[in-house]
């Protein structure tokens, strides 16, 4: 294999996507103009390419404003919120208890301190909700509020490295909001008693669309391997190590499985939403698959590689032994090495369904979480020699799966 074609191509297809494109949040054109991308270069290699597509929003967001008297308090609107102008007063609520019992009708809720800890799930997703998640937002949404505003401190666990970070993200949540630090927070309580706040939300939720690619090879899906990367970022990140690198790994191998002539089908799947708030490509893979995940005899998911001075880190789940074994005589002779369990990503989607599932991201995952969603995850801090040892050692376990069977 000519590594150094390959580091060439990496570092063509992720200044194609980091710098060229930019965001490719779901809806967005940066995120129309990457897959169109994606399925270019899938086709130009032989793959058989589908692309279906589902509904969303692009989302705009020209600033929050909130004035209390004659101060102005720094705020962030909130991801994929609609907009308004509104004049109320706040009930402030730091418990759930409270939130049960403060007074609501035609009132602005200010969330701080202990409810506001860790980010809300968005009501409709249904993989992972704990009660509290959604007694919160049925209490928000059904009380009478007419906006919230919340403060928060930092929590890269379920918010990337952002600070302060949106306690709610959710389009389908019904109230204008907007977000801001503990300390803002602190400012506005100690003002705002029995005081008409001024929130002006100038965001918009624009009709739009989005889709999957799905490049296909090998004539017999009754035996499917699939890879998969999301192919989305957040707004506000060139999405370098989320997930620029693991698209550029699809996009290698599809250029190395272009003489591919075995019969088991490999399937490369370039999904679009996991850092959306629902996930519409992730959903339209499921609902496209629902009848057919038996066929997938492996699932393999790239997120987060080739982050500079770290090694990638595979990690298997529920994989049968003979998939086990070929994974660990490639990986073994390869750089990338046996990595902590990871719950987090889209291999999820393969495990719901019980099946086999192969996750590869970096050893310094928990770094990474500092960095995902930022400014900083850009081209700067990548390894593209990683990125390329990750496509070739997929590539060699493909093989290696294709001729066993
Ligand atoms: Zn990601």
């Amino acid at each position: 294999m000519d590594r150094l074609h390959y580091r060439e191509r990496a570092e063509r297809h992720i200044s194609k996507l980091c710098l060229e494109i930019g965001e490719r949040c779901v809806g967005s054109p940066g995120n129309k103009k990457a897959t169109d991308y994606a399925a270019k270069v899938m086709r130009e290699f032989g793959f058989q390419v589908e692309t279906p597509g589902f509904d969303c929003f692009d989302w705009e967001d020209r600033g929050s404003e909130l004035i209390v008297g004659n101060e102005s308090f720094r705020v962030l609107s909130n991801p994929y919120t609609s907009g308004g102008e509104i004049r109320a007063p706040l009930s402030a609520a730091a418990t759930i208890e409270e939130l049960e019992q403060v007074e609501a009708n035609g009132k602005i809720v200010f969330l701080y301190g202990q409810i506001a800890a860790e980010q809300l799930m968005p009501k409709n997703f249904t993989f992972y909700n704990p009660d509290e998640h959604r007694r919160i937002n049925e209490l928000l949404e059904n009380r009478g509020f007419i906006a919230v505003l919340t403060a928060t401190s930092r929590n890269p666990e379920t918010a990337g490295g952002v600070y302060p970070f949106p306690l709610i993200e959710d389009g389908d949540f019904n109230l204008p909001g907007a977000y801001m630090t503990d300390s803002e927070g602190e400012r506005l309580l100690a003002v705002s008693q029995g005081e008409e706040v001024f929130l002006k939300i100038d965001t918009e939720r624009k009709p739009s669309e989005g889709c999957n690619v799905i490049g296909r090879r090998g004539e017999n899906q009754a035996e499917r391997v699939t890879v998969m990367a999301h192919i989305d970022s957040k707004q506000g990140t060139p999405g370098a190590i989320d997930n620029a690198t693991g698209t550029a790994v699809l996009l290698l191998l599809a250029e190395m499985m272009a003489g591919y002539n075995g019969r088991m089908m490999v399937e490369l799947a370039a999904v679009n939403g996991e850092d959306y708030y629902s996930n519409p490509g992730e959903m339209l893979y499921l609902e496209e698959n629902r009848d057919r995940f038996d066929q997938i005899i492996l699932g393999i998911n790239i997120d987060g590689v080739g982050y500079r001075c770290f090694s990638a880190a595979y990690s298997c789940y529920d994989c049968p032994d003979e998939v086990s074994s070929a994974v660990r005589k490639v990986f073994d002779s390869s750089s990338v090495v046996e990595g902590e369990p990871w719950y987090q990503g889209d291999h999820g989607l393969f495990l719901y369904n019980n099946r086999p599932a192969l996750a590869i991201t970096s050893t310094a995952i928990q770094d990474l979480l500092d960095i995902a969603h930022t400014p900083d995850d850009k081209p700067e801090i990548i390894d593209y020699d990683q990125v390329v040892e990750v496509a070739r050692t997929v590539y060699e376990l493909l093989i290696r799966l294709s001729g066993r069977r």
